[in-house]
């Protein structure tokens, strides 16, 4: 079985980039009909990890990602970790080191003075003598002194690293017994049964030190698959500014879960060259093989311009539902057909389309007078008093051709042009030159209020 997870640090909340790779991991574990399973690192004690599960759990619930079983919390899991430390000694393949931090000091100056790698080295090792008194010491596993560790990597291929190049016998646990980050990790993942592992290339030059972990207590090494980053648009690691931020701020900015996801998906990941990808496509498709060498380029233009083909393509049922977080409550409204079906093209983002809803129904409290200036003439009091009277004289108008004819009467029977009934109906109507088609803008808001608006308008400009 496939059993992928998603191992935040509890930063507080869910980044892009984090999300990412929860995503690539979520969609390879339920593609494989296998587990994805979500592990709080909170080694570092200090930060609040409740906080973090519930910022993570919230965000993957608005976007319709569900992770399987119980969370995992590192912190709670020092009884466990122990264990294997205890193995590892008792094995001989770790020991005690009681190297002062002071010698470790002085031995790096040194090393670094001869123009050497800066490493621990390994005096404690084979150590048999009467350990120095008062020192607590740390626990250091034996780490390959050469040859090749080598990351079989899915996305970069095989990653030869020289045990001596990178290696010395890194500590796992320090002198309180609290257990390191790299050996936490690689006894989580095979406990927790992980198959593969998807996470960001950062975390590179960190998977020969777990697999030495893994080797040292005879588990399965897990396949790899280290995504390249994510840059902006200079080409650098991708700043708060540019997009790395709370996902949850997506959701505020006013884009949809679907576009979200879809973006992401197609950030370092391709199949032939599909953009747009349903959730049940992206399941289908998505492989962890297919994804780019390369680093992947943030473009909030690609971003805005799925954001809009959903919003278009979305029923307009579950479009008012989802506007209700942006303070507008339209499931029952009765013209909710049409006021979405006028919007929907023109909106990039849910809370975009929110702002543009309540332009229409709320009444226009000022007008802009550049847009009065042009749109009144001397004959657009009779224009506007024709229409408006033709609208009071109809029993029921319901649609937005019904509006239509009306003005359409007006002009014939004036002998005058659209533009001169449009313009200033318009800035009656929205304060402004600009907005949705005019017919449907008065379906929406009704006959009285249409009315209303005229004579609001002339009371102001024509009096
Ligand atoms: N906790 C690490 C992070 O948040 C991820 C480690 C991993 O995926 O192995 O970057």
């Amino acid at each position: 079985m496939v059993v992928t997870r998603f191992a935040p640090s509890p930063t507080g909340y869910l980044h892009i980039g984090g999300l990412r790779t929860a995503l690539f991991s979520y969609l390879w574990a339920r593609k494989n009909g296998g587990k994805f399973l979500l592990r709080i690192e909170d080694t570092d004690k200090a930060r609040n990890s409740q906080e973090a599960a519930e910022a993570i759990v919230k965000a993957f619930h608005w976007l319709g990602l569900e992770h399987d079983g119980e969370i995992v919390y590192q912190s709670q899991r020092d009884d466990i970790y122990a264990v294997y430390i205890k193995r590892l000694l008792d094995e001989g393949k770790a020991y005690k080191c009681y190297m002062s931090k002071e010698e470790l000091d002085a031995l790096r100056e040194e090393q670094i003075a001869n123009k050497e790698r800066a490493k621990y080295d390994g005096r404690y090792r084979d150590f048999s003598g009467t350990p120095p008194e008062g020192v607590e010491p740390v626990i250091r596993i034996k780490a390959p002194l050469s040859g090749e560790i080598v990351v079989r990597d899915g996305v970069k291929g095989d990653v030869v690293f020289r045990a001596e190049d990178i290696l010395d016998d890194f500590v796992i646990a320090r002198s309180d017994g609290s257990p390191t980050y790299n050996f936490v990790v690689a006894i989580d993942d095979h406990l927790m049964g992980v198959t593969e592992v998807i996470r960001g290339d950062d975390h590179l030059s960190n998977t020969p030190k777990q697999i030495v972990v893994y080797e040292s207590l005879g588990f399965t090494v897990p396949k790899f698959y280290h995504v390249p980053m994510i840059h902006n648009s200079e080409g650098k690691k991708l700043s708060k500014r540019d997009g790395a931020t709370d996902v949850m701020a997506y959701k505020e900015m006013g884009y949809t879960p679907q576009a979200l996801l879809n973006f992401l998906v197609r950030l370092g990941w391709s199949h032939g060259d599909q953009e747009i990808f349903s959730m049940d496509e992206m399941r289908e498709l998505f492989n962890p093989k297919n994804i780019n060498r390369s680093a992947s380029i943030y473009n909030t233009e690609k971003l805005d311009w799925l954001n809009s083909h959903y919003i278009k393509n979305i029923s307009n049922s579950t479009l008012a539902e989802m506007l209700e977080p942006y303070g507008l409550l339209l499931t029952s409204h009765d013209k909710k057909e049409i006021l979405l079906d006028a919007l929907k093209e023109r909106a990039k983002t849910l809370k975009e389309m929110a702002s543009l809803v309540n332009e229409i129904i709320i009444a226009p409290v000022s007008y802009d007078e550049k847009a009065v200036e042009k749109a009144f003439k001397g004959d657009t009091a009779d224009i506007l008093n024709n229409f408006k009277e033709k609208v009071a004289a109809c029993g029921e108008l319901h649609l937005p051709s019904d509006y239509h004819h009306l003005m359409q009467n007006t002009v014939d029977e004036m002998g005058i042009g659209f533009g001169k009934i449009g313009q200033p109906l318009r800035v009656a109507l929205l304060g402004k030159m600009s907005g949705p088609g005019l017919d449907s803008v008065m379906a929406i808001i009704g006959k009285d209020e249409t009315i209303l608006r005229i004579e609001n308008i002339l009371k102001k400009h024509h009096a």
